[in-house]
């Protein structure tokens, strides 16, 4: 597994997108503000090189987190167009091929540009550009729309920026880099609208978001001396609530906030997938611990400090797992 993005070729990543005139571009399920917003970016700068491309979202993704609809994603497509096979598929802040629903992405012959930032990226395009330096994908979004002559239109650095902050914390996380800041001032005097952007992505909460963390926040459990940190959200605290699935982003910051802890975790029923399983969320908010590595071990990813997996395992046995993992990185 590429540590290092090794598998990148950026000069081919280059020469691939200024020579395709049909492009799709898609990102991972569940998707957050990088996710969307180099989706989005991506796309307008590709058709601002006067391509035909559009973006894909999965049926299953809808709707969208509410704090990203503003986004210009109106007219995504939600179902893979029926010339897939001659478009060049460009998939954007996602570590892996199954972390798209879409199993037409899938199917062998399809062409792949694969531009991400997480360390544990398995390389699946017959082109990668992995920088895990970058604080996110937008981060090598803009790097792109640079090298391709692109000046970004307040909507572009409007997308951009939305990644940004969200992806690095509002620049308070670890991949809070010089070089997100000088993205952010060149966004900024691209027109970003900075107030304006607060508002929509961390203001205008639908009240159901504020009753399902109340709950997430009363199931709050704390273990090994408040080492890990848990909290459970099931399928009847989003019913009671009235809360949509996305809404239980952001629970986990307010976990991973309480006072000696080493890794929180949220567990939340899957609710659209209907599938059974639960979605486990974790951070680390010790820098010794990489919640990337616990992931992986139940077929997961991310980054060392954010990751997550999709598990059946029920709460005990979910907790023990945890705990063990905790013990062994803290040892
Ligand atoms: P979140 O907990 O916000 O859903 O995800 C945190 C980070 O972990 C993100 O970078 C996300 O891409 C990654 N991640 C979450 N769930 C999975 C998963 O099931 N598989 C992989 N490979 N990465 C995941
Ligand atoms: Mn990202």
């Amino acid at each position: 597994m590429p540590e290092n993005g090794n598998c990148s070729n950026r000069e081919q990543t280059l020469d691939e997108l200024r020579v395709a005139q049909k492009l799709l571009v898609v990102t991972h399920e569940n998707p957050d503000g990088d996710a969307l917003g180099s989706l989005a970016a991506m796309r307008l700068i590709l058709q601002s090189l006067g391509k035909d491309a559009a973006a894909y979202i999965d049926p299953r993704e809808l709707p969208l987190p509410q704090e990203y609809r503003f986004l210009p994603l109106d007219d995504a497509l939600h179902e893979p167009p029926s010339d897939l096979a001659e478009r060049t598929v460009v998939f954007v802040d996602c570590g892996s091929l199954e972390r798209n629903p879409a199993q037409a992405l899938r199917s062998a012959g399809v062409h792949i540009i694969n531009i991400d930032h997480h360390h544990d990226n398995t390389c699946f395009g017959t082109v990668n550009l992995v920088d895990p330096d970058a604080s996110c994908t937008a981060e090598i979004v803009w790097e792109l729309a640079h090298a391709l002559g692109v000046a970004p239109t307040p909507e572009i650095a409007e997308a951009l920026y939305v990644a940004l902050i969200t992806d690095t914390g509002r620049f308070m996380y670890e991949n809070t880099s010089a070089r997100a800041h000088v993205m952010a001032a060149e966004l900024i005097e691209a027109g970003v609208d900075v107030p304006a952007i607060y508002r929509r992505v961390y203001e205008g909460i639908p009240y159901g978001k504020i009753a399902l963390l109340a709950r997430g926040l009363a199931k709050t459990r704390r273990y090994d001396d408040g080492r890990l940190t848990v909290s459970e959200l099931e399928a009847a605290d989003f019913a009671e609530s009235g809360a949509e699935e996305s809404y239980s982003e952001g629970v986990i910051d307010h976990l991973r906030a309480v006072e000696g802890t080493a890794v929180a975790a949220l567990v939340r029923d899957r609710i659209t997938a209907g599938d059974g399983g639960r979605k486990v969320s974790l951070r680390a908010s010790d820098d010794r611990v990489d919640v990337s590595r616990i992931a992986r071990a139940q077929g997961g990813g991310g980054h060392r400090g954010a990751a997550g997996f999709t598990t059946a395992m029920g709460w005990d046995e979910l907790v023990e797992f945890l705990r063990g993992e905790v013990a062994q990185q803290l040892k």
